[in-house]
């Protein structure tokens, strides 16, 4: 098959060692790449049940069939088993790391073992090496690009590092790459740092072979053109994803204040607009993509004058902007950028302060802090980045630091499986709680957003949903599930999946890759992963009783927006639940069935 070299690198840091090697054509015929082969490996090499931090335990880097060539917009895929849930972990990242490594001749890192003191991971092209970065340890993000890019200039070379969060096993530590880019979910820069692997740095000069290069280029000069003037993807591109604020505000969806209101009265400040006038500089494009939707910048003036980096997209807008009560466009950045030094996921980040915020206004914990207060927010990030005082409480993540304090503070700890909850609060969108019940890797909106059917007005295969309704949206549910596992296993950015379609990306794979298969075949692969997904997350403990929503959902009604006055009941959530493992085939606890692993072909792998 083109696409692929079907060539791993398996590095283990315990003793300074390294191999490559191959799947059988079974395994890349059922998992095709990216989400699915990285699932697949992750199964094969984890125990479910080993402490997070084990020397043992894999990390990931995985690419696509298609990232390589030119097809539009790829990305990266870091995975591990999460040091927060505990569950199996995709977690994606922009940029260009992942068309070095394959630039370098791999479709996927595979990374385990522990070095014994800071190390540097050196990938060019067949030569690798295990370098001393001792004198790194300690740097944030920025200080650490900036010593390494002499050695190992940008033309060439490719960086994905982490900063003192991930030193330090803060459980939503980032990988930074680039920078400006994060595999922001989970605690993938934890599992980093436990294995004291402070950077990798890879670059490579191999080629990609194309199956049918004239089709190939057919079909991309199609799919380029359709982007084009697609409404969603101009978009993007002029103003990022920030441009969702003034929606999402109206729509009493904004998280605000931990989550206890849905919009918000300082939103405009957070947007794109506010943003273009105060920050922005220039667009700044992923490998291969024709969107740009990351914007660079510096603050112009006022306290923080010259602090520079990348812009807020929509998520870190809202969880540290809104969701903390911070109403000024420089201090939310500032807030962002902070993040960004010290190597910690904006969503998680926003939802521990906000609930810290909370805890302190109720009494149940002591420390300087306060909803809105800039100077105390951003001292506290530093504090977690490092595990000094309180830090070290909330660094562990809002369901350890909730079920620390006790005395209900469990009630606003804003989580599903221990993730913290992006930023879309659930309430007047069921299709969304459920998708956040049961979400692979815990709360996360990536892996189905069915918010743009009921509450966008989009539809879905023709058929409108009526937003407060809980009739069809687990079926709905689980057909996007499958769809966007299926294309994960491209590394497809899912910004650019708006503008374009699914059959041109298998299009792109049969002249790319030299492989044709057909939409349900797609879904299918979607869906094989998924189980494959589920059982591992099985034998790491989850259970049916996992996949509930935040108590705060329950008992509190919404207080603002169109759907003012909604909360859900229990039986609510348990008809949806057991709707949707109807609909996915699995008996009534959420475990898949023999039938139905039968039918996707899934096997375990062995260990
Ligand atoms: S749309 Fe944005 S995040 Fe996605 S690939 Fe393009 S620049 Fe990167």
């Amino acid at each position: 098959m083109c696409g692929h070299f079907n060539r791993y690198l398996h590095v283990d840091l315990s003793t300074k060692s390294w191999s490559t090697f191959s799947l059988s054509d079974d395994v890349l015929e059922k998992y095709i790449g990216g989400k699915g082969v990285g699932a697949y490996l992750l199964a094969q090499h984890q125990d479910p049940k080993a402490e997070p931090f084990d020397a043992p335990n894999p990390l990931l880097f995985v690419v696509g069939p298609l990232t390589g060539t030119k097809a539009p917009s790829m990305r990266s895929l870091v995975v591990f088993q999460s040091p927060v849930t505990r569950l199996l972990t995709d977690s994606h990242f922009g940029g260009h790391f992942g068309q070095q490594v394959k630039s370098a001749g791999y479709d996927g890192l595979l990374i385990t073992g522990s070095a014994t003191s800071p190390s540097l991971l050196e990938i060019d092209d067949d030569h690798i090496a295990i370098k001393d970065a001792g004198h790194l340890w300690g740097m944030n993000t920025y200080e650490s690009y900036d010593q390494l890019r002499p050695d190992y200039p940008e033309k060439e070379w490719r960086i994905a590092c982490i900063g003192p969060a991930g030193e330090n096993r803060v459980n939503f530590a980032v990988i930074d790459c680039d920078p400006h880019r994060q595999a922001g979910r989970g605690g993938g820069g934890a599992v980093m740092g436990a294995k004291n692997l402070k950077a990798i740095v890879v670059r490579g000069t191999k080629k990609v072979e194309i199956a049918d290069p004239d089709l190939f280029r057919k079909y991309l000069k199609g799919t380029l053109a359709d982007m084009k003037d697609n409404d969603y993807i101009v978009g993007f591109r002029v103003g990022g994803t920030a441009a969702s604020i003034p929606w999402a505000d109206e729509e009493g969806l904004l998280p605000t204040r931990n989550f206890q209101r849905g919009s918000f009265e300082h939103a405009a400040e957070l947007g794109d607009a506010a943003q273009r006038e105060k920050y922005w500089d220039k667009d700044v494009a992923c490998a291969t993509c024709p969107i740009a939707c990351t914007k660079l910048g510096s603050l112009k003036e006022g306290r923080f004058a010259g602090m520079a980096g990348d812009s807020l997209e929509y998520e870190s807008a809202a969880m540290l902007g809104a969701n903390l009560e911070i109403g000024k466009t420089d201090e939310a950045i500032c807030l962002g950028l902070t993040c960004d030094l010290l190597g910690l996921d904006t969503i998680s980040a926003g939802a521990v302060l906000s609930f810290a915020c909370e805890a302190v206004e109720k009494g149940l914990l002591e420390a300087d802090l306060c909803f809105g207060d800039l100077d105390s927010l951003a001292a506290m990030l530093g504090d977690i980045s490092t595990r000094q005082g309180v830090g070290d409480l909330l660094a562990d993540g809002v369901r350890a630091a909730a079920a620390k304090i006790g005395a209900g503070s469990d009630s606003f700890a804003i989580h599903v499986k221990g993730l913290e909850l992006p930023a879309w609060g659930p309430r007047g969108v069921p299709g969304m709680a459920l998708a956040y019940m049961t979400a692979d890797r815990g709360g996360c909106h990536q892996r189905a957003f069915p918010i743009l059917y009921e509450a966008g007005g989009e539809t879905w295969k023709g058929q409108s949903y009526e937003r407060l309704s809980l009739d069809g949206k687990a079926q709905l549910l689980v057909e996007i599930q499958n769809r966007l596992a299926g294309l994960d296993t491209f590394v497809t950015c899912d910004f650019a999946r708006y503008g374009i379609t699914d059959e041109a990306y298998l299009d792109l794979l049969a002249a790319g890759a030299g492989r044709r298969i057909d939409l349900d075949e797609l879904y299918q692969v979607g869906e094989r992963i998924w189980n494959l997904t589920r059982l591992f997350n099985l034998k790491a403990g989850m259970t049916k009783e996992h996949e509930d929503l935040p108590r705060r959902f329950k008992d509190e009604p919404l207080p603002d927006g169109p759907a003012a006055g909604h909360r859900f009941s229990e039986s609510d959530l348990q008809r949806l639940l057991a709707d949707y493992y109807v609909a996915r085939g699995w008996d009534e606890n959420g475990v898949p069935t023999q039938e139905r692993l039968k039918v996707l072909e899934v096997d375990y792998p062995a260990q």
